[in-house]
């Protein structure tokens, strides 16, 4: 495995004086994928908001060799760190290319920007078509991958993506990921993706864990995880 861009070592997290998340271990390789599996209220959105920033958390988080556990979350993105979080959150009243220029309100490099926007509009076509057009109007699967560019115009190091395939119908589902396939494949784009949907994440993944109740139980190669007639069972239904 290349160096890691993202260690966690022993993390645990707080709702106020609830416990939600026990000593996780677990690392995303630079330019690889991790996906992280689990049912409902297992704990996958919680460990997105403690790497972000975002609840009360303690433990070690290194992206590449520098701490970022307990700093405030608008560092944690300015170091590269961008989340996708469930739900998208696009601006729905701004159009798709104004959601993009916000996306890189961070950065000061004009030209850098224009040429991003382009790439972006290589790899979600649909985006391209639709870039004068309200992001409200905008169907699921749209709105997803722009939720994902808009992340994307940070040039971030690492990807939090939070069920990028929740409410989508299966094609728009098997698009969305040919696309982060392409992403990783020819960006080099790290990612760590939670996912319901174990048999596209473990697809695309190099990496897997399993969460039950705040913990990882299982970990390997994405491979060997889906093969596991115990994961098969009770994560892909067959
Ligand atoms: P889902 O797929 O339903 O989002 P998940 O694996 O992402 O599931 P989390 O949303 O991380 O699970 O929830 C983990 C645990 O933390 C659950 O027991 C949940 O009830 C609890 N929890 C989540 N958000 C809060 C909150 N704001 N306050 C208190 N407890 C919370």
């Amino acid at each position: 495995m290349s160096e890691p861009i993202l260690s966690v070592r022993g993390l645990e997290a707080w709702y106020g004086r609830i416990q939600a998340l026990f000593g996780l271990d677990f690392e995303v390789a630079a330019g690889g994928v991790t996906t992280l599996l689990g049912a409902n209220g297992a704990g996958k959105t919680t460990t997105l908001r403690a790497l972000s920033g975002m609840i009360q958390t303690s433990g070690d988080i290194l992206l590449a060799d520098t701490p970022i556990r307990g700093k405030a979350t608008e560092d944690i993105v300015r170091l590269g760190v961008a989340h996708v979080p469930e739900g998208r959150g696009t601006f729905t009243a701004m159009t798709v290319e104004e959601n993009l220029q916000l996306g890189a309100m961070t950065r000061r490099d004009t030209g850098g920007i224009a040429e991003d926007i382009d790439r972006i509009y290589d790899y979600f076509p649909r985006l391209a078509e639709r870039r004068r057009q309200q992001a409200g109007t905008l169907s699921g699967g749209e709105q997803q991958m722009l939720a994902i560019s808009r992340a994307l115009m940070l040039r971030p190091r690492l990807m939090l993506l939070d069920e990028p395939s929740f409410g989508l119908a299966p094609l728009i589902v098997e698009e969305l990921f040919a696309i982060l396939r392409r992403l990783k494949d020819e960006q080099g784009l790290s990612m760590l993706v939670v996912e319901q949907n174990a048999s596209m994440a473990l697809d695309l993944a190099d990496e897997a864990y399993l969460m039950e109740t705040g913990k990882l139980i299982m970990s390997g190669p994405a491979q060997q995880i889906g093969s596991d007639e115990n994961v098969r069972r009770a994560y892909l239904g067959y």
